[in-house]
């Protein structure tokens, strides 16, 4: 175990993350723009080629001019990672997380999102009660931290389901209520999507998983080769719907099906869809036990 981070490391993250926030907003990662572009290349539907080419377009905008890649900041969601080694604070990294949201909030400055359920009250922070969501893992055999930031978009989060399927419906059950998720949801989420699949779980694990599947570099299949089978399966027949880009008709209603599993109970067959815009916003924050800061996605 190394020394216990000193003070102002903490500060030097908060003023990271409000960095690594802007560039999540304006900064679209590769392996999104490389599954746009295929997308356009293999569209055969007129009205589809066309709304790829304007969402391409809109991309090559905010890179030029330095804007949002869309205006809708979303809630923020942060996924941290700390290794077993890393001496960090988890404390100081959640207050560190949500000062440096707030101040990319103020300095940028950026539309805040996120208001009071109750009151509907907007502090114009992109903070409040519980938010940013944070969600923690520890990791065996690191001594850094990760974070990932996913700015979520109401268009796409509005599209979101779960159900607790019997064991009996198995999975072919699981593939009609995911298929079935996608297509109900038309335009609204903003396709071509990335389509986050939780499996399994308890119902909490279930939901988070499917959040944490659309965080996956697009295309990049589950590791295991039933579940990565599963997932070009979805694929193909979500994309054989013809529902296509914004709804409008096409081949590309989704550029990717991610699915995350958890073992579950005997009598339980939990499933989760979380769908991702194509404004499918990421970015990467990794502190090392040398004290650099690496920005990414
Ligand atoms: S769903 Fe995504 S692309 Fe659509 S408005 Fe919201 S953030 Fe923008």
């Amino acid at each position: 175990m190394g020394q216990s981070w000193p003070r102002d490391r903490y500060e030097k993250m908060a003023d990271a993350v409000a960095k690594l926030y802007v560039k999540a907003l304006k900064d679209m990662p590769p392996d999104v723009r490389i599954a746009l572009d295929k997308a356009v290349q293999r569209e055969t539907v007129p009205v589809g080629k066309t709304i790829l080419g304007t969402i391409q377009r809109n991309i090559g905008a905010a890179d030029r001019e330095d804007l949002l890649i869309c205006q809708d900041t979303g809630t923020p969601v942060y996924f941290v990672q700390m290794g077993e080694y890393c001496n960090a604070n988890p404390v100081a990294i959640e207050r560190a997380i949500r000062q440096g949201t707030e101040e990319a909030t103020a300095s940028h400055p950026l539309r805040s999102s996120v208001v009071s359920p109750i009151t509907r009250q907007n502090n114009q922070t992109n903070t409040g009660y519980r938010v940013p969501v944070i969600h923690w893992e520890f990791i065996e055999d690191r001594d850094d931290v990760e974070i990932v930031v996913v700015p979520k978009g109401s268009g796409s989060e509005n599209m979101t389901y779960f159900r607790m399927l019997l064991p009996a419906d198995g999975v072919k059950g699981i593939k009609r209520f995911v298929v079935e998720s996608v297509i109900g949801s038309g335009g609204n989420p903003c396709p071509p999507v990335i389509v986050g699949v939780g499996i399994g779980g308890s119902s909490d694990l279930c939901m988070l998983l499917a959040k944490k599947a659309i965080i996956r570099p697009c295309g990049e299949a589950n590791p295991d080769p039933e579940v990565a089978h599963l997932e070009t399966d979805l694929l193909q027949a979500i994309n054989a719907s013809g529902l296509g880009p914004m709804g409008l008709g096409g081949i590309n209603t989704a550029l990717a099906v991610h699915v995350e599993h958890a073992a579950t109970h005997i009598s339980q067959n939990p499933v989760a869809v979380n769908i991702q815009c194509w404004a499918a916003r990421r970015g990467r924050l990794i502190i090392d036990a040398d004290d650099n800061f690496v920005l990414g996605f």
